[in-house]
């Protein structure tokens, strides 16, 4: 075993593509022989910098028809804890900011059964209005994929609507595991996985670029995630269009998957440094400090991630999955936490364009 990891380490250093039996094994390697493979990998394109943006997110809706297992944001119908902001609160949010220096706006939702698609047009355009300056990086593929239902329009149709409204880029959520056998248990009304890539080819494809995740730590095996990473590398080898990979760790705390432990923190920086190893075309890796924790995230750091995320202001989807992470970190933190790991905080817009 120990000869194999060297094998596979050697592919590592001189920039080889892995298989998807060598990511495998790499997870039987010990943690931090994976950690210093994927540090080498961030090293050698991004050097010492490690990325935070300055943002926003605004989750306009948690009513949802989907009511994914693992997810306790979205809500049924009625439910107390349900919630759809008017565009005149969206306006307040925006408005009640509009003294920082934000570089994003965040925007996404559920699939909410009553809006019609003229909505989140206009909320798009309503931001867009107040903060001409900030991208806006909006609606996961799942919603793209419900637009086109409400709306009667073809996924290029929509997509060229909201371009022209003020989306600049899609998050990526939406993708969880793309396995059917796992998604028929976990998240049975959403798209499936090749529809997932489908629609992210077409926005890459409309000039569109996204980002890309990977909920992992439920009932997934490891080779339905370097499965789910290969789907990824391949789009990317085909569009280009891939700005940065999250994987996401599940939380289970007030989901229909509440009897799973979750993932461990030696399998979440694993799967931080096999993604960083295996996405060999996906410029950024993103410890998104509001799931791993900050004190996690700053570790991930060490293990392949070369982005916190940013200041976010007011978090919804993962709260209400009980995540012990503050609401908000203020700039001063996220430097302060990527300068302890000895990296040089770079503060970046969402196409990681450096920000003096
Ligand atoms: S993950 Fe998205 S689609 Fe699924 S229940 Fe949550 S909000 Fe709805």
């Amino acid at each position: 075993m120990e000869s194999e990891i060297e094998e596979i380490a050697k592919k590592i250093e001189k920039g080889e593509r892995l298989s998807l039996e060598e990511g495998l094994r790499l997870y039987d390697a010990p943690l931090l022989t994976i950690g210093e493979l994927a540090k080498k990998v961030k090293e050698r394109l991004h050097g010492k910098k490690v990325y935070y943006v300055y943002n926003q997110h605004i989750n306009y809706s948690n009513i949802c028809k989907n009511l994914c297992k693992f997810c306790a944001f979205g809500k049924p119908k009625g439910d107390p804890q349900g919630f759809t902001l008017t565009l005149e609160e969206i306006e307040q949010k925006i408005k009640a900011r509009l003294d920082e220096p934000i570089k994003e706006i965040h925007i996404v939702g559920s699939v909410q059964p009553d809006l019609p698609f003229d909505y989140y047009v206009e909320l798009i355009k309503l931001v867009h209005s107040l903060r001409p300056e900030a991208i806006i990086k909006a609606y996961t593929i799942t919603e793209i994929a419900h637009f086109t239902e409400i709306s009667g329009k073809n996924t290029e149709q929509v997509l060229r609507i909201l371009k022209e409204a003020g989306v600049q880029v899609l998050p990526g959520g939406g993708a969880e595991i793309f396995a059917q056998r796992v998604r028929q248990k976990i998240c049975p009304r959403k798209i499936s996985g090749e529809k997932w890539l489908n629609i992210a080819q077409i926005a890459h494809r409309s000039g569109i670029p996204t980002n890309c995740t990977m909920l992992f730590g439920h009932i997934e095996t490891k080779k339905e995630r370097l499965e789910h990473l290969i789907a990824l590398r391949e789009l990317q080898d085909e569009t280009k269009g891939f700005i940065c990979f999250i994987p996401l760790c599940f939380h289970p705390q007030n989901t229909k998957l509440s009897h799973l432990p979750g993932p461990s923190g030696v399998d979440i920086l694993k799967t931080m440094a096999i993604s960083r190893i295996m996405l060999d075309n996906i410029p950024h890796i993103k410890a998104y400090w509001v799931m791993l924790t900050p004190k996690l995230a700053q570790v991930a750091l060490n293990f392949g991630a070369d982005d916190l995320d940013g200041t976010i202001i007011e978090e919804k989807i993962t709260h209400m999955a009980e995540a012990q992470s503050p609401q908000a970190l203020t700039r001063a933190e996220l430097e302060s936490l990527i300068r302890e790991t000895g990296y040089k905080p770079i503060e970046r817009d969402t196409f990681f364009r450096e920000i003096n």
